[in-house]
């Protein structure tokens, strides 16, 4: 709220609202493209997100009308079975794959073991959700597998291969599964992994919500999932299908779907793991030029023009635009060097508008710490008690 009413303040401070986009929170610097709080900062895409609906920007896999987006793992058709509205595995016939290729997604899918409890352990309502084909959330009925105060386990099974484990490295941090034959949701957050080249730079994550509850926080993968062993992490194409396992057990599928979502690793302009001095400079030169063009030096209103060359050097200070300001700001502090008080109570609001502006390229060190403008504005607000408290 109180950023609301800085800005609401800022507003009504400057002589024009469009001019006081920028100078309010940090500038941009090495790392940063974007001052905080910029309002040059492209704003999200909209989409819409119903309750219960996937949202607009997802690729529906299942809908429980067709297997249309499936196959089998040869690129056959799959021979597993449209049930009431569900997709089940079918024994024998072997895992399915999306025909579209995926990387980094937020997937949503819900599944059920089956109502008849069969099996023990990896053998009761076994299957699995293998994001890239090559890391497996496991999918089991571990309804019954904890040990009760007695002492006794009805359903042991190691720990690692439990529902919502990452199959054979990590356990889900609690059960929360549901009876068999009910319906559970998994809420995947995938993040492949990055290289370059043979160099793994960053082994990629996965966070699962197991009906609503985190049970992986951005669990880093630790390799490719096998059985029994610790298979080491290998470069793989950008995009793979996404799969789902037949371990021989009729489980069910409804409701999947998935959003590609940007690596972490995309953003090369806003700090995070990719920030790149040389990106975030080219981006900033790129916005100085686009305010620049709408700036307008010969502006009989001085302290407009002086507020967007302010903004303007804020991305990328030149020397131009330095020797521009302190032409516009001397011929500005002359023209108020000439009003009466009455007249320069009036412009009270775009004085203090302007002093704060340079504060924030001062604080910033974007200006010196002595700058001779912002000196000249102080002054006029101190013999003015513009600030003076009543
Ligand atoms: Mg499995």
């Amino acid at each position: 709220m109180k950023h609301v009413r800085m800005m609401v303040a800022a507003l009504a401070a400057g002589s024009a609202a469009t001019v006081m986009a920028g100078l309010y929170g940090d500038t941009p610097d090495a790392l940063h493209a974007w001052a905080v709080h910029d309002m040059n900062r492209p704003v999200p895409k909209k989409i819409t997100a119903e309750p219960g609906q996937p949202p607009s920007d997802a690729i529906v896999l299942f809908d429980g009308t067709s297997l249309d987006n499936w196959e089998s793992t040869k690129g056959e058709p799959t021979k597993w079975r449209l049930v009431d509205g569900a997709l089940e595995s079918v024994k024998g016939a072997g895992y399915i794959r999306t025909k579209q290729s995926f990387g980094d997604c937020q997937l949503h899918i819900e599944w059920a073991a089956p109502t008849r409890v069969e099996g023990q352990g990896q053998g009761r309502g076994n299957s699995g959700v293998f994001l890239m084909g090559s890391y497996e959330i496991q999918v089991l009925d571990s309804y019954e597998t904890e040990v009760l105060p007695d002492g006794s386990n009805k359903n042991p099974n190691y720990a690692d291969g439990q529902a919502a484990s990452v199959y054979a490295e990590n356990p889900p941090m609690v059960n929360a599964c549901r009876k068999p034959g009910e319906w559970q949701t998994y809420d995947i957050v995938f993040h492949q992994p990055i290289w370059e080249g043979e160099t793994l730079k960053w082994p990629g994550s996965v966070t699962v919500f197991h009906n609503g509850v985190l049970v992986q926080d951005h669990w880093e993968m630790e390799g490719l999932t096998t059985h029994c062993r610790r298979r080491p992490l290998k470069p793989h194409a950008n995009k793979l299908p996404l799969q789902l396992q037949d371990h021989g057990n009729p489980v069910r599928f409804r409701n999947i779907w998935l959003r590609e979502i940007p690596s972490r690793y995309a953003n090369t302009t806003h700090g995070g793991p990719a920030a790149n001095e040389a990106d975030v400079m080219a981006l900033r030169r790129e916005t100085a030029a686009k305010l620049y063009a709408k700036a307008n030096p010969a502006d009989p209103n001085k302290a407009a023009a002086l507020h967007r060359l302010l903004e303007v050097i804020s991305y990328e200070k030149t020397e131009p635009r330095i020797n521009e300001i302190k032409t516009i700001a001397n011929a500005y502090l002359a023209e108020l060097g000439g009003m009466d008080k009455q007249k320069l109570e009036g412009r009270k609001g775009e004085i203090i508008g302007l002093r704060n502006a340079f504060n924030v390229l001062i604080r910033n060190k974007v200006l010196p710490e002595n700058c001779t403008l912002r000196a000249g504005l102080q002054k006029i607000i101190n013999e003015q008690g513009f600030e003076k408290k009543r």
